[in-house]
């Protein structure tokens, strides 16, 4: 029993979080500055921080992440990080040649007030940012917000820093995919191509942080949007945004600086999300489902309707982020199965809370929702009252082993297992293995439990 001093009885705590179920702003502001191209992010803070960051995506990603740090020591943590700053846009520029510097802050240079644009001006005016070379910056302190935060604020400057109006509008659309696997990002975009629709996508991290083994390094993978492909962003007809937390401020910002008109949709996880977008991609280009897309869907109803008995009144439990729990609720509700536990450490507001409760209203007798809130709690709900089935990140495992409950990774981070990073969840596609994960850890308990009695070749 790893987590044996979880106890049943809950007490109010108001100044304590145990096992939060998120992580800091810097590391999503990492993976955004990851889709794109050419692009080395850079930790403005300390060594640990830096190393802390990238260990964790590259944990998670099973890949080498490459990102530079300032370094910060005694006395840049008192007098300020802007010599550090100076110097490392020199000597990474002069080393290793990218094509822009993503800057994000960390708790302590936020807590010092580096004044990054100004930095990044003086750096531009000593001439030490090179003819056709770009830096940007997102503020990401991590004692607010969480990894989403850093995330979206990322995605967000890419809009502030490159995109420029034009007129007249081109036939583009804008994706923005949200805080998701590079699998994913490639999914969203494969099913824009069926629409026959082009796309830009930002940020993109398919062929970064999923590409192949070629058998020769290179620093900058051949993945992600290009500056040139955020510049024309500006232009495009229409942006659709996949995730109100994460996605939407980015979306929003270019409707206010360019024009471009944006849909703020849920992930396209499940049946119903996915339907939505498809339906927003026809309407906004103006084009026709193709029949391929119908034999998608089509194909997930089928095994939807096929093995809904073994899913019907199943209580969950789901621990992740925000935008991903949201379309992940809508998907098991209408597999009529009961999320009666949800739990995000992403601070992400009333309104959203709203959504997931009217979401999940009439599921069950009681629902359980903590919207920012920790992994103990959420252990002590399922101490009072279990469930069939814990949906989350790596931290969930010690919940289902110490409960011995079934359980289906999902989310951020992924510590323990492969294969998220190339297969989806999102689009008909990936609610289809996302439905193959959820009944193999269902049935495989089913035949764990069953007598020999009961133990059946076909189910
Ligand atoms: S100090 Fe702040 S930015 Fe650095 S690792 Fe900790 S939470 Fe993240």
């Amino acid at each position: 029993m790893l987590l044996r001093h979880t106890t049943s009885e809950i007490k109010d705590r108001s100044a304590l979080m145990v096992n939060p179920a998120k992580t800091c702003q810097p590391i999503g502001a990492m993976y955004a500055a990851l889709g794109v191209h050419g692009c080395l992010p850079h930790s403005h803070g300390s060594q640990g921080c830096y190393a802390y960051h990238r260990s964790t995506l590259t944990r998670h990603f099973k890949e080498p992440v490459m990102a530079a740090t300032s370094a910060f020591t005694e006395g840049a943590s008192v007098f300020g990080g802007q010599a550090n700053l100076l110097q490392a846009i020199d000597n990474i520029f002069t080393v290793y040649e990218p094509e822009v510097i993503a800057v994000h802050t960390t708790c302590l240079s936020e807590t010092i007030g580096d004044d990054i644009p100004q930095i990044v001006n003086k750096a531009k005016a000593e001439g030490r940012i090179p003819e056709g070379k770009y830096v940007f910056h997102a503020n990401t302190p991590s004692y607010v917000g969480s990894h989403v935060t850093g995330f979206s604020s990322m995605t967000k400057a890419m809009v502030d820093y490159f995109a420029e109006s034009a007129a007249p509008k081109s036939k583009l659309v804008n994706l923005i995919p949200g805080f998701v696997e590079p699998a994913d990002m490639s999914e969203v975009r494969r099913i824009a191509s069926e629409l026959g629709i082009a796309s830009i996508m930002f940020p993109d991290t398919a062929r970064v942080l999923n590409g192949p083994m070629t058998g020769k390094y290179k620093m900058f993978p051949e993945g992600g949007v290009t500056i040139e492909q955020l510049k024309q962003s500006g232009g495009s007809m229409g942006t659709i945004a996949l995730g109100a937390i994460a996605s939407a401020p980015a979306g929003l910002a270019m409707d206010a600086k360019c024009k471009v008109p944006c849909q703020v949709l849920n992930l396209p996880i499940g049946l119903h999300d996915t339907d939505l977008f498809v339906d927003t991609l026809r309407r906004m280009a103006g084009v026709n489902v193709p029949e391929s897309i119908d034999l998608e869907r089509g194909q997930l109803v089928d095994a939807i309707s096929d093995w809904h008995s073994y899913l019907y009144g199943k209580r969950v439990g789901l621990v992740g982020d925000p935008d991903q729990l949201l379309a992940l609720a809508r998907f098991l509700t209408a597999l009529d199965m009961k999320p009666v536990y949800v739990v995000t450490g992403s601070p992400a507001g009333k309104k959203y809370e709203e959504a997931l409760r009217e979401t999940l209203s009439g599921v069950a007798d009681e629902i359980h929702i903590a919207v920012p809130g920790d992994m103990f709690l959420f252990h002590q709900w399922i101490k009072n009252q279990s469930v069939d089935l814990l949906m989350g990140n790596t931290y969930v495992k010690y919940i289902a082993r110490d409960e011995d409950i079934p359980y289906v990774r999902f989310g951020f981070p992924i510590l323990d297992r492969m294969g998220h990073s190339y297969f989806p969840s999102v689009g008909y596609r990936g609610a289809l293995r996302l439905l193959e994960k959820v009944l193999d850890a269902l049935l495989d308990r089913k035949e764990r439990d069953s007598t020999d009695v009961n133990f059946e070749l076909v189910l």
